[in-house]
């Protein structure tokens, strides 16, 4: 997925926290009045995490002039909001006083209207002071005080926002003395508000969840002493211990100790891993039985775990199409729907001389389901919950968009090595030619397998340990094929045969099924070394899974000979496989599968394979929780490496698709029904909110959180 945050000198991104914007409605208000600022580039507004990201150019623009302008909006503009900030006490938040003493007015008004007899048989509007009344009206200013600014402020600038509707709604309804309607607007809506709150703080929920599992302190050695510090001030390269029972507090290599690890919170792996000096450990994973002092690599939001949480933030301003979608539905519903209600309000009582109060009211009550709120919650509830789900479960999606699109998805490309097998290959022999010896062709391969990052390599400076392996100089990495350098006085090449095409006569390759690299300098073959890598063990059973999800083509992209390639895709029971292919054409391979077939994923480990990740519609990492570019370039990272998470994740995003599609279409029924009820005056007000408004809230994101429940 290409991205569009690269390039252009002086690009600047800025994120602003606005934590009045509860709603999509204010999330579009918040985007049109940064939009049109000159020197914006692009721009995502975040609902869930309630924040603003501007990408604009330096030169043109800066964070105060967006700040100002969000202001300008009506909204606070914060600092970059710490999502794990403690929410407030519902005693000291003011919209929730209000909202509950609304209630409590609200409440008494009627019961006071219901036991005090109405003293006054005088039309309505010219008032009587009954005390039902008086209450309902507190009711209405009260409830109605946590929208009116922003209401007016929404007039000032012309625009039609939900708090101006419910504003117009709550004084109109008191100018014809519509009191109680003027009271359960302003309590019910400001329910409802808080209940969206609530929704969106719930789905943000399960985000805090992740961040508890950081330790909140570390104890490190700073010069000889053992220190408790803050987790987050851990400088790289101190030595941290970590006790039994303890949690790793960063990113790092165990130096000394050994002991089994939970990872489940990172990679999902149930069983816990055997930890040594030389093994990675992660934070926020659980110590069991040993004592582990580890020397830190990654620090502070820099561990894995602080980078899945930031890229779980991000995801959901990569916005689902469904997002889109109802976003641009509710664009044309809302104006539309106010249109109506007008029209209601005047036309009947003008044209048919009918009665002004009920239809004035019939109109308020469009007005009301005019409010997209409900609807606009409706998929990012969705996306929000199936994406910490993932994450609890070991698998990063890094978007709302890929979520979306793996329900899609009909093909399945493999990488090979480090993918379908376990990457850990070990060499299974080494043939010398002409007066070479075995021991020469390991030490000048192994000399330039030192400096490679490949699976093959580091099988093969494993078997040269103990040999008296030399320097090598020039080296050069010969992506998808092999390596080059300059070993005792000559240059080298180990790698596939392509590289030694010049060179006649090209040794036969071998038949078997095992990977054969050689090793040669210009002019002659020096010998050749064979290398074997297990399948894994669960991608018989993943593949099987995936075709019975109703994959139509599961499929093999190797850079390895024929041999090893059918070999591989035979024990794992691929439907085709492609071998010998550079990265490019591993590239090739999924665009053309793309072309044939539509959408494709395509699982790799980030070694030669990341070309194909970004081409594929969306790309799927293995063993991320160890790759930097596997973490980077995947669309979808499994943490573990675990091929078994595959079935998992199609479950989920197909889950996810249909609770969005749910949630919108439900919602948009709802609402047309409603307002289709209001004419032969069938849905009152209260209803109107009750339903259409913190009803339907209430049950997208009780639909979405069903999603948490899906496990691997
Ligand atoms: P896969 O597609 O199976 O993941 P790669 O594209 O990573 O395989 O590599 C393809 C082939 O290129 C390997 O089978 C090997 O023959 C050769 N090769 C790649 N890198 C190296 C290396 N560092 N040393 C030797 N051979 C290499
Ligand atoms: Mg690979």
């Amino acid at each position: 997925m290409s991205d569009s945050r690269s390039g252009l000198p002086g690009a600047a991104t800025f994120t602003c926290s606005i934590p009045d914007m509860e709603c999509a409605d204010c999330a579009t208000r918040v985007e049109r009045a940064i939009r049109p600022l000159s020197g914006v580039l692009d721009l995502t507004t975040s609902v869930v995490g309630q924040r603003v990201t501007v990408r604009f150019d330096s030169t043109r623009l800066d964070a105060d002039r967006i700040r100002e302008a969000v202001r300008e909006a009506g909204y606070t503009a914060g600092e970059p909001r710490e999502v794990d900030e403690e929410s407030v006490s519902v005693w000291r938040d003011p919209t929730k006083i209000r909202t509950i003493l609304s209630a409590l007015l609200f409440f008494s008004g009627l019961v006071c209207r219901l036991l005090l007899p109405d003293p006054s048989h005088a039309p309505r509007w010219v008032g009587h002071a009954g005390l039902g009344d008086g209450l309902l009206i507190g009711a209405a200013l009260v409830g109605g005080f946590n929208f009116f600014p922003q209401g007016l402020r929404a007039l000032r600038h012309l625009t039609l926002d939900m708090s101006f509707l419910m504003t117009a709604a709550i004084f109109g309804a008191i100018a014809i003395g519509e009191y109680a309607e003027a009271g359960a607007i302003a309590f019910l809506f400001s329910t409802a508000e808080l209940l969206e709150d609530y929704a969106i703080e719930r789905a943000r929920g399960s985000l805090k969840a992740l961040m508890e599992l950081a330790p909140d302190t570390a104890v490190v050695r700073r010069d000889g002493l053992e220190l408790t510090v803050v987790a987050g001030e851990v400088i790289r390269d101190e030595v941290v211990i970590v006790r039994p029972g303890d949690k790793v507090p960063v990113d790092g290599v165990v130096v000394v100790g050994a002991s089994s690890v939970d990872q489940a919170s990172i990679t999902g792996e149930s069983m816990p891993v055997y930890k040594e000096p030389g093994s990675t450990v992660f934070a926020g994973t659980l110590n069991h039985e040993g004592y582990l002092e580890a020397r830190a690599t990654r620090v502070a939001g820099d561990t894995t775990l602080g980078r899945i949480i930031s890229m779980v933030e991000d995801a959901e301003e990569h916005r689902a199409p469904s997002e889109d979608f109802v976003r641009r539905f509710a664009r044309l519903y809302t104006p539309i729907i106010t249109v109506a209600a007008v029209a209601l309000m005047t036309l009947p009582p003008l044209a048919l001389d009918a009665d002004f109060a009920t239809w004035f009211v019939r109109g308020l009550t469009l007005l009301v389901i005019a409010c997209p709120c409900a609807l606009v919650i409706s998929t990012p509830v969705a996306v929000v919950s199936g994406i910490t789900s993932a994450a609890r479960n070991g698998v990063l999606i890094k978007g709302g968009n890929y979520l979306e699109q793996l329900a899609t998805i009909r093909v399945v490309t493999f990488d090979k090595t480090g993918t379908l097998t376990q990457g850990r290959p070990h060499v299974t022999r080494v043939t010398a030619h002409g007066n070479h010896d075995e021991t020469d062709v390991l030490r000048i391969a192994a000399a330039l397998e030192e400096r490679s990052q490949h699976p093959l390599a580091r099988a093969i400076t494993a078997r040269a340990r103990g040999l008296n392996v030399p320097e090598a100089s020039d080296f050069e990495s010969i992506t998808g094929l092999g390596v080059r350098g300059h070993v005792l006085g000559r240059t080298y090449t180990v790698g596939r045969p392509e590289l030694f095409a010049t060179i006649e006569p090209r040794p036969d390759t071998g038949d078997e099924e095992a990977t054969r690299v050689l090793v040669g300098d210009e002019q002659e073959i020096i010998g050749s070394i064979t290398l074997a890598d297990a399948v894994r063990d669960e991608a018989r059973d993943a593949v099987a899974a995936l075709r019975r999800l109703g994959m139509s083509r599961l499929v093999m992209l190797t850079g390895d000979n024929e041999e090893t390639a059918r070999a591989v895709a035979e024990a794992v029971g691929v439907d085709e496989w492609r071998a010998g292919l550079l990265p490019q054409e591993k590239v090739s391979a999924v665009q053309e599968l793309t072309g044939q077939y539509g959408h494709v994923a395509m699982v790799g480990d980030g070694v030669n394979d990341a070309p194909a990740l970004v081409a594929a519609t969306v790309g799927i990492a293995m063993g991320a929780a160890g790759s930097d570019t596997a973490l980077e370039t995947a669309d979808v990272a499994l943490m573990g490496d675990d091929l078994s998470r595959l079935p998992y994740l199609f479950t989920l995003s197909r889950r996810s698709r249909a609770v969005i599609r749910q949630n919108v279409w439900s919602s948009i029924l709802i609402k047309f029904s409603l307002a289709a009820g209001v004419f032969p005056g069938v849905v009152s007000l209260a209803a109107a909110v009750l339903v259409g408004d913190l009803g339907t809230s209430l049950a997208v994101t009780a639909n979405a959180l069903r999603l948490a429940r899906t496990h691997s």
